[in-house]
């Protein structure tokens, strides 16, 4: 199925038709976002026929159906939360880690998640990662056998012409045959019937080679979804889910448990719940951090430990990810939120505007 490009008319014009009526705080983000630098529009046919249309609060709606919530921007949220510039050593390559490090292969996506933590940096500029980004990244890695694993990220670089991807993949490793590839995507849950077998097998030049798929609610999990992923794991490549804490969304112990069970039934081991990192205009899904531990702690007495993945954070100021069970919060008075890691260090956790429920 065609994913909707930017210079579709469905994104040019200012309301576009999904198949299902909007609601009014719906409406009022394409009437009022054309003039505004907001993150467009952008989805699957296949993620569309996925909606229930007569829910506005459907799980995958709220996950690419933008709403007037997103133009409030809010003081503390940051176009780059995780301070990625800062940490870029060579184009497109992001090191944060002794032993590791990801490579954004392409600023597209086949459906823009309105939460994404990089939705201040994905634009319409359609970068990808040619030759000469390549090279010089094969090269920094070259200089460094410390790094052992290289996380092919973007965007995401399953949307890319299977050429292209062939050549980034084996350039990353034209000087490190011996250095891990990891893959992260949502296009097997945005858009399944693009995961061919074709894709498969060229995936599968790449073993040992581990994917890790984004979802967030079961429903994202459906018969084609898990075909798709049957696919790629029937080429020897293994399959882990990553998944983000969203309000209205999978912020219920009983969506969270489902949201495990299916990734368990469909091959995805459980790797990561993120909690939401601050981009531009994402307050409204955003859970606080003791009601996400409390949720997890919920989930964890129904199911095996090793079914429960971890709840991580993206420490503020590019402090990498941490677990959220290992951090010691201190609240203010103010709601002001503090975080003590098990080294001692402590730090100021910027979204401090959100107010703890309890
Ligand atoms: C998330 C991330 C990684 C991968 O970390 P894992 O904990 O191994 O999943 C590597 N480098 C950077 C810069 C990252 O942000
Ligand atoms: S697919 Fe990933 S990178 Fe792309 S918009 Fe969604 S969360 Fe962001």
């Amino acid at each position: 199925m065609e994913a909707f490009s930017p210079t579709d008319a469905a994104v040019r014009r200012p309301i576009p038709s999904l198949g299902f009526p909007l609601t009014a705080s719906e409406r009022a983000f394409f009437a009022r976002a054309g003039s505004a630098r907001a993150f467009p529009f952008r989805a699957t046919a296949f993620l569309l026929s996925c909606i229930d249309p007569a829910d506005p609060a459907d799980p995958i709606r709220r996950q690419i159906v933008p709403t007037e919530d997103e133009l409030a921007a809010r003081g503390y949220e940051r176009d780059d939360p995780l301070d990625e510039g800062r940490f870029t050593v060579a184009p497109g390559l992001v090191r944060r880690y002794r032993d590791r490090c990801i490579f954004k292969a392409t600023d597209a996506c086949a459906v823009h998640c309105r939460f994404c933590f990089r939705k201040g940096l994905l634009g319409e500029a359609g970068f990808v990662a040619g030759k000469g980004e390549v090279r010089e990244a094969a090269r920094w890695l070259a200089r460094r056998p410390e790094v052992r694993e290289v996380l092919v990220t973007g965007g995401d670089p399953l949307v890319l012409p299977p050429a292209r991807l062939e050549a980034i993949m084996s350039g990353l490793r034209e000087f490190r045959p011996d250095v891990s590839l990891r893959i992260g995507t949502r296009l097997p849950a945005a858009d399944p019937e693009r995961i061919t077998d074709e894709l498969a097998l060229l995936l599968a030049r790449f073993r040992p080679l581990w994917i890790t798929v984004h979802c967030n609610h079961p429903a994202e999990l459906s018969a084609p979804v898990a075909a798709a992923l049957g696919r790629i794991m029937s080429r020897g490549i293994r399959l882990g889910g990553q998944s983000v804490l969203l309000a209205g969304i999978n912020d219920d112990a009983e969506t969270l448990h489902a949201l495990f069970k299916r990734q368990a039934e469909v091959g995805l081991r459980p790797y990561y719940l993120f909690h939401l990192d601050p981009a531009p205009g994402t307050s409204h899904f955003r859970v606080p951090l003791e009601r996400g531990l409390e949720l997890m702690e919920e989930v964890k007495t129904r199911f095996p430990r090793t079914a429960v993945p971890v709840y991580a954070l993206d420490l503020p100021d590019g402090g990498g990810k941490a677990p959220v069970s290992s951090l010691r919060f201190e609240r203010g008075a103010d709601g002001s939120l503090r975080l003590r890691e098990r080294s001692g260090s402590v730090c100021r956790y910027r979204p401090d505007e959100e107010a703890p429920r309890r």
